[in-house]
């Protein structure tokens, strides 16, 4: 915003000197063209913040769960109301705990929905069943505020900015159920992400995604995002240019470093549906997989600058 201002009253400032109004018409409109090109329009970050409270308040969504079909609810009408088209992708999957079958739903939002070329962000919206590394209460309450609503809140907010942008391809936002729908360690992970991939590898669809940006635990107060190895080693184009459009968008919080190396719903994204995709995670956060993992220990901010990095980024997607 800063320098923005600071560049239209330069460009001002020279134009005065020329002598027609027409060139300083022309000199203001290209200011402002090139400011909104580089900066795209800010994601707000108190409004995203309200986001990931109002899925806090619905309280567990465990995949299968009535907190799941709530927050389904919730998204469905969110998106409808932004002018997005909605759906279900249903899958059917046996309950790790009980055996009984469960049916659970990854869901597709689209924008510009007739392109056949296009983007796909992700985050998963299933909260784990238990904190299980919590020191005091391993059966508590799990409420997954960074770890499930951060992801989801944040695309809720970026909602509002999708339709302005002329991105060079289409955009689907999904939601992948059962990331993370595990009672023991044997219990499978990345269900919702791993049933989009295959089906989009045995039944193609008439569109194809260039690329994935999967999000998750985005919402940490002290926020740090390093370049995560798997997302490096599939998909290194991808990884650097988010890290420099992250640069261009002057957020720090994005190191262009590799540090830890994580299993998330890329991996079946890279694996098996053959879309590069990148995981930005920050895997840094103390509350990970704890009852504490509260919107207290998340900042609306923090959600805003990867926003903020994923507008710049939607501006500058790479062939
Ligand atoms: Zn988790």
């Amino acid at each position: 915003m800063h320098t923005r201002r600071a560049a239209i009253r330069s460009l001002s400032r020279r134009s005065r000197k020329a002598s027609g109004t027409i060139l300083l018409t022309a000199a203001v409109l290209t200011a402002l063209l090139a400011a909104s090109t580089t900066h795209g329009a800010a994601p707000d970050a108190r409004r995203a913040f309200r986001y990931l409270e109002q899925i806090c308040r619905i309280g567990k969504r465990i995949s299968g769960s009535p907190g799941m079909e709530r927050q389904q609810q919730l998204l469905i009408q969110h998106f409808e109301a932004l002018g997005a088209q909605v759906k279900l992708q249903p899958l059917r999957v046996t309950h790790p705990l009980r055996g009984t079958p469960v049916r659970l739903a990854n869901m597709i939002v689209s924008w510009h929905p007739t392109s056949r070329e296009r983007v796909l962000l992700a985050c998963h919206y299933d909260t784990r069943p238990y904190p299980d590394r919590d020191r005091f209460r391993r059966r508590g309450v799990f409420l997954g505020a960074n770890d499930g609503a951060s992801g989801v809140a944040l695309l809720m907010e970026l909602g509002h900015h999708i339709r302005a942008l002329k991105p060079r391809y289409g955009i689907d936002f999904v939601f992948f159920d059962a990331e993370e729908f595990v009672y023991s360690s044997s219990d499978k992970y990345f269900l919702g992400s791993e049933h989009f991939s295959r089906n989009y590898k045995e039944q193609p669809p008439g569109h194809r995604y260039r690329f994935g940006v999967l999000v998750d635990m985005i919402g940490d107060k002290r926020l740090t995002v390093y370049q995560e190895k798997n997302s490096l080693k599939y998909a290194p184009a991808l990884t650097h240019s988010v890290w420099q459009s992250a640069k261009r968008a002057g957020v720090r919080e994005f190191v262009a470093k590799p540090k830890h190396e994580v299993q998330d719903d890329h991996i079946p994204l890279n694996t098996i549906a053959h879309i590069p995709t990148c995981d930005l995670i920050d895997f840094d956060y103390l509350y990970w997989h704890t009852t504490k993992d509260l919107p207290r220990n998340c900042s609306g901010a923090s959600l805003a600058k990867v926003g903020r990095v994923l507008l710049q980024w939607f501006e500058e997607m790479p062939d």
